[in-house]
């Protein structure tokens, strides 16, 4: 047999799935992929339900089904004041996972070069290598996640072709300030590159920090490809209705890739999301206060059990610095291990850098109910104590 091909056979199964099978395995909580235990508005389960059952369930059309391309630009305007065509503007996807692989395809020719920042979310790098395109990476490192604005600039060069990043950041939860996004923006007219955003989290922001899509920014428009996830923004992640908001210069050829790669998106999906993008402010609102109650939940839990939780201004997810406990492996190992032995599952944050990542910080889910979190930190307050003791016992003392 000839061999398959050669970029897949040396990518792993993704972390998530590894972390949640073995969560599965030991009957642990899985705070490892980001996933809400909460079943996504009644109403929106309803509009689907009956979406299913009024006989339109024939391909809809290519960029989607009018009234969630409508409903798309429609909150491109009330959140950000984006003018943007529904009709030649608009994609719809299946989740934002296919609108990365879609806008990547748009403007990539194998060669060219792509601007990437770590730590990232796992699809982007194996993406933009089957494309044949040469990932530029920089770093962005614990605790503070600064954006290094000399290296940014520097990985920056006359083969860029595009920057794909993400804000709010997954696992970082950082939210980058107007002045970063200012850098890169003046970076990609020099450069003439295109930005492809994913802003999966757009809707969850916290303590006052305000998500700025960069196609927002002055002149920024004409190059920018924008992604959002109703996974993320209506907690029904299995769902995986994404949409892309483009110039139509570039949504033409997103449009083209997702025509190659899926070609449509299920219709009772898409009009149950359109829909919910109709909802109120106060759906927007509730949805980052009761995510940010959780993240409190979780990071008073972690604290108290040791570990140093970095600041987390938007996303699902926490980071915690576990060198505290005196563990003796690496994150791998930790996860691995309070999986196991605590029954309590998380994801390494080096699983989101390409080599040579810090080793001493795990990633937290939190979108889960208060005695979810509450069991946790219990299960993880119970192991430690126990290992503690056992160290200290006489039995354990070399005699
Ligand atoms: N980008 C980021 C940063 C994510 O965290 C996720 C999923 N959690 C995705 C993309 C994929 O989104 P979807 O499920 O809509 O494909
Ligand atoms: N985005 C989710 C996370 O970061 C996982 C999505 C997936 O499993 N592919 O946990």
């Amino acid at each position: 047999m000839q061999p398959a091909n050669s970029l897949l056979a040396a990518t792993g199964t993704t972390i998530f799935t590894v972390m949640s099978a073995l969560a599965h395995r030991h009957q642990a909580i899985n705070l490892g992929q980001g996933f809400p235990d909460s079943e996504g508005p009644e109403d929106m389960l309803a509009a689907a339900a009956a979406a299913l059952m009024d006989g339109r369930n024939q391909y809809p059309l290519m960029t989607g089904v009018p009234e969630l391309r409508a409903a798309v630009a429609a909150v491109n305007a009330r959140f950000y004041g984006l003018d943007v065509d529904k009709d030649r503007e608009i994609v719809v996807t299946c989740g934002a996972t296919e609108a990365i692989a879609a806008c990547l395809m748009a403007v990539l020719d194998p060669g060219d070069e792509v601007v990437l920042i770590e730590p990232l979310y796992d699809t982007y790098l194996p993406v933009v290598k089957l494309l044949g395109a040469v990932p530029r990476l920089v770093r962005l490192v614990p605790p503070r996640w600064e954006l290094p604005r000399a290296e940014l600039a520097a990985a920056f060069g006359p083969r860029t072709k595009a920057i794909l990043f993400n804000t709010p950041m997954n696992p970082t939860g950082k939210v980058f300030t107007a002045a970063e996004l200012a850098f890169i923006a003046e970076l990609l007219q020099r450069h003439d590159a295109y930005a492809i955003c994913d802003e999966v989290y757009e809707h969850i922001t916290y303590d006052g920090w305000r998500h700025i899509p960069l196609m927002t920014l002055p002149g920024l428009f004409p190059r920018t490809m924008r992604i959002g996830s109703a996974g993320k923004t209506f907690a029904l992640t299995g769902w995986k209705v994404g949409y892309v908001t483009a110039p139509a210069e570039v949504a033409q050829y997103v449009a083209k890739a997702h025509q190659n790669l899926t070609f449509t998106t299920p219709p009772n999906l898409q009009r149950a999301v359109a829909m919910g993008l109709a909802k109120d402010d106060a759906y927007f609102a509730a949805l980052a206060s009761n995510l940010a109650a959780q993240r409190d939940r979780l990071a008073a839990g972690l604290t108290s059990l040791g570990m140093s939780v970095l600041p987390c201004r938007g996303s699902y997810f926490l980071i915690a610095d576990f060198s505290p406990l005196g563990f003796p492996g690496d994150d791998a190992a930790f996860c691995r291990h309070i999986t196991e032995a605590a029954g309590v599952a998380a994801i390494p944050v080096s699983a989101f850098y390409d080599s040579g990542a810090p080793g001493h910080y795990a990633r937290f889910a939190f979108c889960k109910r208060a005695s979810v979190l509450d069991e946790a930190v219990q299960r993880l307050a119970r192991h430690f104590r126990a290992e503690r003791a056992a160290k200290l016992t006489p039995a354990a003392r070399p005699a």
